[in-house]
């Protein structure tokens, strides 16, 4: 039951009322019997750093940040934690005591996607990143920083592979089209980070046929469940992923972040599944 004394949380962005933060954060809140509640706050961007002074006016704990608030929330904010000051964006604020603070939890979220799903270690590793758009930001930069030994970037785009390239540090190189082939065939674990394959969109945004049993593909696409790369390279005895548990994880650490505790992520995935199934 909602009382005087509910914790509020949320997500803010626009358009938002697809977003499945809510469902997840407050499967999450019943598992763990705590009195608070997640809602989904539609914030024009012209508004975005006005909502962010209201976090503190009025108490809200923390929120997480979508498109395209993520770097016009930034100078709203006291603070950035290391993640979102070197990605110069914030998917999470928190508020503790009236200090809000930017964060970053899609890198972290990948990481303990891979780490819990295929029980990959990422020091050592190598990596394939298709795509160089906010999300292979987030990812490329916490590889580098979790100690993979090579992380390839692939982008139609190559000026923006470059860029993400910098935050992968001295691990991250940029491919060009005839290097792609080679590269998928060495790596431990592939990853898309573009937006081609979502929804109805039967295309692929690159060719899995290199690739084989011993490797992993992730595509962090959640929707379909199962992307035409992942069909391809799955033909081929690939194991693959969809986005649905770095959504999780990433929302996981939001909540780690507001409330001090370590959400129950078995209701929060189910929450997620059957959202995402229309259930
Ligand atoms: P973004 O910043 O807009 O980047 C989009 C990327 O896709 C760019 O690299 C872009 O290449 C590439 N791309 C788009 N259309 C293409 C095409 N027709 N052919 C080749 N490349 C194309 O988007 P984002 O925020 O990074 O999100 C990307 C995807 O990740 C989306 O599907 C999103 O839903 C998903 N996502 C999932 C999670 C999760 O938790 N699972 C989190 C964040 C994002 P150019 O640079 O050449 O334009």
């Amino acid at each position: 039951m909602i009382t005087g004394a509910t914790q509020v949380c949320g997500v803010i962005g626009d358009p938002i009322r697809h977003s499945l933060s809510p469902v997840i954060h407050n499967a999450a809140f019943a598992a763990m019997g705590f009195d608070w509640v997640s809602l989904a706050f539609t914030v024009p961007a012209a508004d975005a750093e006005i909502a962010v002074a209201g976090l503190r006016a009025m108490d809200i704990r923390g929120v997480s940040v979508t498109l395209p608030h993520k770097a016009l929330v930034v100078p709203a904010l006291d603070q950035m934690a290391p993640s979102a000051h070197a990605l110069g964006v914030a998917n999470c604020i928190s508020n503790n005591a009236g200090v809000l603070t930017g964060h970053n939890t899609d890198g972290v979220g990948f990481i303990n996607s891979l780490e819990a799903d295929f029980d990959s270690p990422i020091a050592g590793r190598r990596f394939v990143i298709a795509g160089a758009g906010g999300a292979a930001r987030s990812i490329v930069h916490a590889l580098g920083a979790a100690g993979a030994k090579d992380i390839a970037i692939a982008n139609r785009t190559p000026g923006r592979a470059h860029d993400v390239a910098v935050l992968g540090g001295k691990a991250a190189r940029v491919l060009d089209g005839d290097a792609l082939v080679g590269a998928l065939t060495a790596a431990d674990v592939v990853v898309n980070t573009t937006s081609v394959g979502m929804g109805d969109d039967a295309a692929m945004p690159f060719d899995p046929s290199p690739m084989g049993p011993s490797q992993v593909l992730v595509d962090i696409i959640y929707d379909p469940a199962e992307t035409p790369l992942m069909a391809a390279a799955s033909a081929q005895g690939v194991r693959t992923a969809n986005g649905v548990s770095m959504l999780v994880h990433q929302a996981a650490e939001q909540l780690r972040i507001w409330t001090g505790h370590t959400p129950d992520l078995k209701a929060m995935m189910t929450a997620a599944a059957d959202a995402l199934a229309g259930g």
